[in-house]
């Protein structure tokens, strides 16, 4: 089967610097490197290292076609890219010396994905696929509702929280990831639990503790592995992708966030994001 992947695409321009900036101040940068991010991207590209046919749906400006291409370097379908007369969506990220970082967000094209597109790519979508939502996109709900209307699997992960989103798509999910930040705002806003929800599968991860799943029936519980962290950005997405992944190639859950586990676990030893997301032979290998 495949999965469809509306999510964003993100440059993520990193800077170091000695603090983080004050109002009123400027700031001489001590080093510059550029990635290709976003919630959207790093998922696609971890269910394609993870070895399911991906379909990413979402759309740059001229400025970002190289991130669209290194996506495609990375086995993802990009047909369903479109590239607009705006910006590419822009993270400016400073990192000071102890790790600290502060994030400027440009959502750029990420929220001006044409319908036309969707429906493009949904035009070739079978019955049986996944269609997979972020937050950091338009079109969420239309997503939703085309999908479950075509017989696909809908698959949401909340992030970056909004309530109100949340809401919107709920009833269409078969499957919601949320962290654990996430799962409390989520109860704050709704008064539900995951358990509450009317989604066929809930997953709630919760970092160096591992992940929680609300199946249909039952809650069961998954540790983390063990390992020495040196850079948790991404283990959410890295996780996200390998469980639909694995799910999507006839995994039962308990395989597929076996396997999220691994990913996810190697990746926090990586620095970086979409880059350094490990394939499937590295997960399988890896022996912490
Ligand atoms: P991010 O926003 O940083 O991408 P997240 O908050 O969405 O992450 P987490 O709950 O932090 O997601 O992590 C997702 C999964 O990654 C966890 O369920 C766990 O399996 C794995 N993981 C995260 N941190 C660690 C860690 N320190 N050691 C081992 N595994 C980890």
């Amino acid at each position: 089967m495949a999965i469809w992947n509306l999510g964003s695409i993100n440059v993520d321009i990193v800077y170091a610097v000695p603090h983080i900036l004050n109002a009123g101040e400027t700031l001489s940068s001590t080093g510059r490197k550029v990635f290709l991010g976003g919630k959207g991207a790093n998922m696609s590209v971890a269910s394609a290292r993870a070895g399911a046919r991906v379909n990413h749906i979402g759309a740059v400006g001229h400025d970002g076609v190289w991130a669209a291409d290194r996506l495609l370097e990375y086995g993802v379908d990009t047909r369903n890219i479109a590239v607009l007369d705006t910006d590419t969506a822009q993270a400016i990220i400073m990192v000071d010396p102890h790790g600290e970082n502060a994030i400027v967000l440009h959502p750029g094209a990420n929220i001006e994905i044409p319908q036309t597109v969707l429906q493009t790519a949904m035009a070739e979508a079978q019955t049986g696929d996944w269609i997979v939502l972020q937050n950091e996109t338009n079109l969420q709900r239309t997503a939703a509702n085309l999908g479950k209307k075509m017989g696909l699997k809908v698959a949401y992960a909340a992030a970056p929280f909004d309530a109100d989103r949340v809401m919107a798509v709920l009833p269409y999910l078969d499957f919601l990831i949320l962290n654990a930040v996430e799962a409390e705002q989520l109860h704050a806003a709704t008064g539900q639990r995951p358990e509450d929800l009317p989604v066929r599968d809930v997953i709630v991860t919760l970092g160096a503790d591992g992940a929680d799943w609300y199946g249909p029936s039952e809650k069961q519980h998954f540790d983390a592995i063990p390992v020495d962290p040196v850079d948790t950005t991404g283990a959410g997405d890295t996780f996200t992708g390998y469980v639909l992944a694995g799910l999507d190639r006839g995994m039962v859950m308990e395989q597929a966030i076996g396997l999220a586990t691994k990913a996810s676990a190697l990746m926090v030893t990586r620095h970086g994001t979409a880059d350094v997301i490990p394939d499937l032979s590295e997960v399988t290998a890896f022996r912490p």
